[in-house]
């Protein structure tokens, strides 16, 4: 995440179904695109990339006439690219492995997943022939979006054909905990599948985490803030919680057939308060326990009886499975068991919907509900409890929330509960009915505000701007080993140079790490090297340190060098004499260039906020659930650090803060006074191991022998070597060759 736009010249969108239904109709066919959701989001991109997507149709044709027909029709109408394959293969790929096995078990339901060898060889050679799709359309630098459950395994089989490709992947569902994860046979072959992709995008950073654990305790592989190093690449780890169009849903209440539903639905339910719940037909949707809490909360607060209305919209799904036949049953019998025991003249406790509504249906019962129950047992996200606040821009009606939804994280001002526990649900419905309207708005406001910012859009501009960035990465010229052969061409441009400047970092690299700061006090054999390499007239050896001027003075002062402490604040020149400051310099509007930066990470971090100071900008993320917390205050650091190298503006790592304000200090500026001297020197080099040598780096003039000690992920350096041991060899070959 750098804060630039970056769009890719063509993105290949790769997911179970393709965002077009076909049907059979008269002698040909017809076609419909999906609307909404993530094929409306994904196709909006269309804009401004070419783009293609690989998907199933969802119709099975015998012929291959017919389905050469169809193929014309997709790709020349809707830039689709279908997949045939035989219903007996989509059915154990689909059906059985991905619905019957990884669904319930990544949503917490081990005892629903069955393990069947069969069902998984034929996940895995469905997604082989993915693979083949993408390959007859993908060329060797595009890049690849791969979603969902259905294709884990896909993303290092693009990888093995393409290994330049970049890969992003997200999974739309939960990513269980290890313990959950590590029952699946193939744990090990669904890893490997997805590390793949460059990059791995989770809904919240609780799923990130899980993977991340599954990853280290499964394949040994070890990260450091998101980022997982493969040898020969790096991935990286990310959360990207999915929106709603929120401009839609908040438009529905200015649409005709929005109003006169509404005023239907106002007339049925003749002034009594409503509470919905819209889900899918599913085990994961915590319906059961719903209706229970509901029959407890009447059964216990009769002073609601025949004053409030539970509407459940129950969407059909996967019909033809067994154990949905079975859930379908006993929400009958319960329905009815509650509306027998509760229900009086002309007052039903729980009125059923099993049906899907078109939009313009489902809007007005968002606008009518006093209440949103919004309880999944698991969740990857739920988009619902988003759209419910969404459609209201008077800011009025409650959300009860499950805590665990994914949406749950970025929706904290709701009314949180537990799924499983009925008083909480019975306590959260109470509440919820009783809330006044200015709490209602206090808590809405703040969430739908979030959701405006963070809106489908937002999100898959996010994820392909990552995956450029990756690209870009990957493409900047990283420092190179300073092998042999150059080692050998920098010893000669020494000899040859008229004038020779040393520039050299301290801590890291003149002299290893140490446990306590005193403990890295310089030996004998390095005094001995810097003072002799300052011996010749021609020469001139600076030591560029963030230490202090006193430390240095006791440490150095003897060499005869030069020395800059604090990073430059304070310097000491022609080998001796006092130690003076460095003059401020100040930087022009610098708080309107970072505002955005900063931003991004706010919006990207539930619970952190932006301060601003007189001389500084803050990012406090206390209140950020603690790793995601830390994970992004390094990402922020990172990117701050691409912008304020070469100024005089300073990053600051505090607690649980980022800070930004301008100082007069900075090693690339501290330099300034030996690289503008005259005569110039004729050989520059310098050596420096950590983020504040990268202003080094870069301030020297394009001939100059930037070293970055230590394996470089990003760099400014043109040459790297490994340890402070490989910088004192060079130093010592640079005196031995006069
Ligand atoms: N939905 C709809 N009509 C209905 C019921 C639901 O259009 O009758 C939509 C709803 O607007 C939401 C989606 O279906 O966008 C359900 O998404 P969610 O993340 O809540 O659950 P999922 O079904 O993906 O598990």
């Amino acid at each position: 995440m750098d804060g630039h736009n970056h769009v890719p010249e063509r993105l290949i969108v790769v997911s179970n179904r393709l965002p077009v239904t076909v049907k059979r109709a008269g002698g040909g066919f017809e076609y419909t695109p999906s609307v909404g959701g993530l094929a409306t989001t994904l196709n909006a991109l269309r804009e401004d990339m070419e783009m293609i997507w690989i998907g199933t149709p969802g119709i099975n044709v015998g012929s291959a006439d017919e389905f050469q027909r169809i193929e014309t029709d997709l790709r020349e109408r809707f830039d689709s690219v279908p997949l045939q394959l035989s219903a007996e293969q989509f059915d154990k790929y689909y059906l059985g492995f991905s619905n019957g096995c990884i669904w319930p078990l990544f949503h917490y339901f081990p005892q629903f997943a069955h393990y069947d060898h069969e069902e998984w060889e034929a996940y895995r050679d469905v997604n082989a022939r993915f693979c083949e799709k993408v390959l007859e359309h993908a060329g060797p630098n595009d890049t690849i979006w791969v979603h969902d459950y259905h294709l884990m395994l896909l993303p290092a089989m693009i990888r093995e054909a393409l290994p330049d490709a970049i890969i992003g992947y997200f999974l739309h569902i939960p990513f269980p905990s290890y313990e959950i994860f590590r029952t699946l046979p193939w744990r090990e072959e669904i890893l490997r599948g997805l590390i793949g992709s460059d990059l791995v995008g989770f809904h919240s950073y609780g799923y990130a985490r899980h993977f991340l654990s599954s990853l280290l305790r499964i394949l040994g592989l070890d990260q450091d803030f998101g980022r997982v190093n493969l040898g020969d690449r790096t991935i990286r780890v990310d959360t990207f919680p999915l929106g709603v169009d929120v401009e839609r849903f908040a438009g529905a209440r200015e649409l005709p057939e929005v109003q006169d539903e509404l005023e239907n639905l106002r007339e049925q339910v003749a002034g009594k308060k409503v509470i919905l719940s819209v889900d899918r037909l599913d085990f994961t949707k915590g319906i059961l326990e719903r209706m229970e809490a509901f029959e407890r909360f009447l059964a216990t607060r009769p002073e609601w009886l025949g004053k409030v209305s539970l509407i459940t919209l129950l969407v059909p799904s996967r019909t033809q499975v067994p154990e949905y036949q079975q859930l379908k049953k006993q929400v009958d019998e319960t329905i009815g068991r509650i509306n027998g025991e509760f229900g009086l003249p002309g007052w039903t406790p729980i009125t059923y919907l099993y049906r899907f509504l078109p939009f313009e249906k489902l809007a007005p019962l968002y606008l009518l509900a006093d209440v949103g129950l919004v309880t999944p047992l698991r969740d990857g996200m739920n988009l619902v409890a988003k759209e419910y606040i969404a459609t209201r821009t008077d800011d009025t009606g409650v959300l009860i929330l499950s805590e665990t939804a994914g949406a749950a994280a970025e929706m904290g001002e709701a009314i949180i509960v537990n799924p499983h526990d009925e008083e909480m649900i019975v306590e959260a419905l109470e509440q919820a009915l009783n809330l006044s309207l200015e709490d209602q708005v206090e808590r809405n406001r703040v969430m739908r505000a979030r959701l405006k910012r963070y809106d489908t859009n937002r999100w898959a501009a996010d994820f392909i701007t990552q995956m450029e960035a990756l690209r870009d990465i990957r493409r900047s010229n990283l420092p190179r080993r300073l092998r042999d052969d150059l080692r050998q061409s920098l010893l000669n441009a020494y000899r040859e140079a008229d004038r020779r400047l040393l520039l050299l970092d301290y801590d890291g690299t003149l002299v290893k790490f140490a446990p306590t700061p005193e403990g890295a006090r310089p030996d004998a054999e390095l005094i001995k090297i810097l003072s002799e390499l300052e011996q010749p007239e021609n020469n001139q050896v600076v030591v560029i340190s963030g230490r202090d001027a006193e430390t240095l003075e006791g440490w150095l002062g003897q060499a005869g060098i030069d020395l800059v402490a604090e990073h430059g604040a304070r310097f000491r020149k022609d080998g001796g004499g006092g130690w003076k400051e460095a003059e401020e310099i100040t930087v022009g509007n610098w708080k309107e260039e970072l505002r955005p930066v900063f931003d991004v990470f706010v919006d990207r971090t539930p619970g952190a906020l932006l301060e601003e100071k007189g001389h500084a900008l803050v990012w406090h993320y206390r209140r950020a659930e603690p790793g995601l917390g830390l994970q992004r205050a390094a990402e922020l650091t990172e990117t701050l650090e691409g912008y304020v190298a070469n100024t005089s503006l300073h990053i600051l790592q505090g607690h649980k803060v980022v800070e930004v304000k301008p100082s007069m200090v900075s090693k690339g500026r501290a330099a300034q006074p030996w690289l503008h001297e005259k005569p110039e020197y004729d050989f520059i080099l310098a050596i420096g191991d950590d983020v504040t040598d990268e202003a080094l780096f870069e301030a020297l003039p394009e001939d100059g022998w930037s070293v970055k000690v230590g394996i470089p992920e990003r760099s400014k350096a043109r040459f790297f070597v490994s340890d402070s041991a490989e910088v004192r060899r060079l130093l010592k070959d640079l005196q031995d060759t006069d």
